[in-house]
């Protein structure tokens, strides 16, 4: 058992945090309230620095370390989101290197060649494409369906909502990782995976006005008749569910690096405060009703660093060989992670703007942005907070005891 990083390991992490101080700190409350998105400058430097290819292979322009692609990208996400509070820009970094593990992993090898160049480069957005207006949650009643076979193309129509990066797909190119029907009697059985092209003529998206993540759209396609080449399937016809569900382990590692995060900088920004902030003749810090929520605040921090440090490595063990890891303690591990990890950054964020008092209630310090970026998790994405405590029952209590195939459960 080693905890220790490598000196490669430790660099790239140094590496991303003085990018994410000098760079992102200062201009993150301009993402989140004036530019309401992430500037081409940014993003083209984080591309220089490697960034976008910290998961995928070399023989497709990324900088990968065979093995290691967990936990450089959840070092990653970790370091950026420190420095960019809305959560925008981890987000963004997230789904683009997330979602890429699985394309190398399952995608063909066209596709390997035609979107993962344009993934390092910055130039293209990857992200995930499950949710729908009938529930995000009930995966099993999904409607988008692959009205025709072509052959060479399935022809889709439906809807999906809340989803990351319609507008960035649209606009800087790229798509995103989709779940729909080919065989819709057979429910999750009948569903499959694919890449869907931003641009396919037939789609249209429409954008939400969110509470927070002001940077990044959240929003929702329309498919009329939209041909998606076969070229573009993640795994097998039929089988995309068990395929989407691979990918959702991974999406929950890097969300909870993200949480992480952004908690550990609002903990330090309430550290720093408390300690300056002068009330009844003694600094606040000095109040053990405060200084003893910030350290358990602290220890909590540092157990979820370690259980999304154990789970990003039992990640890369699987993808090294499958038959070595119990792909039950990987869904138990970063849904313990994914569950915990979004309440926590929420928690550590509302606790700071109680230290802060009044001034924690205005945007002169970022903690209200955090607060409000961090929530996206809290609610959504990869699976709500009910969603994690129902697949770490099933994994105590046994299948039987909880149903929900199909879900984002699992199957
Ligand atoms: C900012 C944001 C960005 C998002 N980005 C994406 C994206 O990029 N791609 C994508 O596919 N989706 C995305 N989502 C959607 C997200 O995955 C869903 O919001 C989430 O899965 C929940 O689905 P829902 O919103 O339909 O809520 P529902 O499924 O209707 O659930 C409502 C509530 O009930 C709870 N619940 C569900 N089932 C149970 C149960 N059996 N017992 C108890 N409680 C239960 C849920 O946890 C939730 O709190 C995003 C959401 C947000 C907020």
């Amino acid at each position: 058992m080693d905890f220790t990083m490598s000196p490669e390991q430790e660099l790239w992490k140094q590496t991303v945090r003085e990018f994410a101080d000098q760079e992102l700190e200062p201009i993150a409350r301009k993402i989140d309230e004036e530019w309401h998105r992430i500037p081409d400058e940014v993003i083209d430097k984080m591309a220089d620095l490697g960034i976008f290819g910290i998961t995928i292979p070399e023989e497709y322009g990324g900088c990968a370390v065979p093995g290691e692609e967990m936990q450089y990208a959840v070092t990653t996400i970790h370091e950026l989101a420190r420095g960019e509070l809305s959560m925008s820009l981890p987000v963004y970094t997230l789904l683009c290197i997330g979602w890429s593990i699985l394309m190398v992993d399952h995608a063909t090898e066209e596709a390997k060649e035609e979107i993962l160049p344009k993934v390092v480069t910055g130039e293209w957005f990857l992200g995930i494409n499950t949710t729908e207006p009938g529930g995000g949650s009930d995966l099993a009643n999904i409607k988008t369906v692959a009205t025709k076979d072509t052959g060479d193309s399935w022809i889709i129509n439906g809807e999906k909502a809340y989803i990351s990066g319609v507008r960035e797909a649209t606009e800087r190119g790229g798509g995103h990782a989709t779940l729909f029907l080919t065989e819709p009697e057979k429910g999750y059985k009948g569903a499959t995976f694919a890449y869907f092209p931003a641009d396919a003529p037939g789609t249209s998206y429409t954008t939400y006005s969110d509470m927070g993540r002001m940077g990044l759209s959240t929003g929702g396609f329309v498919y009329k008749d939209v041909e998606i080449p076969k070229k573009y399937i993640l795994g097998e016809e039929n089988k995309g569910f068990y395929v989407n569900m691979e990918g959702f382990n991974v999406a929950r590692a890097v969300v909870s690096a993200a949480c992480l995060g952004g908690a550990e900088k609002c903990l330090e920004i309430s550290a720093d405060y408390t300690k300056q902030r002068v009330l009844f003749g003694r600094p606040l810090l000095n109040f053990e009703a405060i200084s003893f929520e910030m350290v358990d605040d602290r220890a909590q921090l540092e157990m979820l660093k370690l259980m999304l440090q154990k789970g990003a490595w039992l990640i890369d063990q699987s993808r090294k060989d499958k038959s070595k890891v119990d792909f039950r303690e990987i869904n138990r591990t970063m849904a313990m992670c994914k569950c915990y990890a979004p309440e926590m950054g929420v928690r550590v964020a509302r606790n700071g703007m109680m230290y802060h008092g009044g001034f924690g209630y205005t945007k002169d310090t970022p903690l209200e942005m955090s607060l409000r970026g961090t929530m996206s998790y809290l609610v959504g994405a990869e699976g709500g907070y009910h969603v994690m405590k129902i697949i770490m029952g099933r994994d105590w209590f046994g299948d039987e005891a909880v149903p929900y195939r199909g879900s984002q459960v699992g199957h």
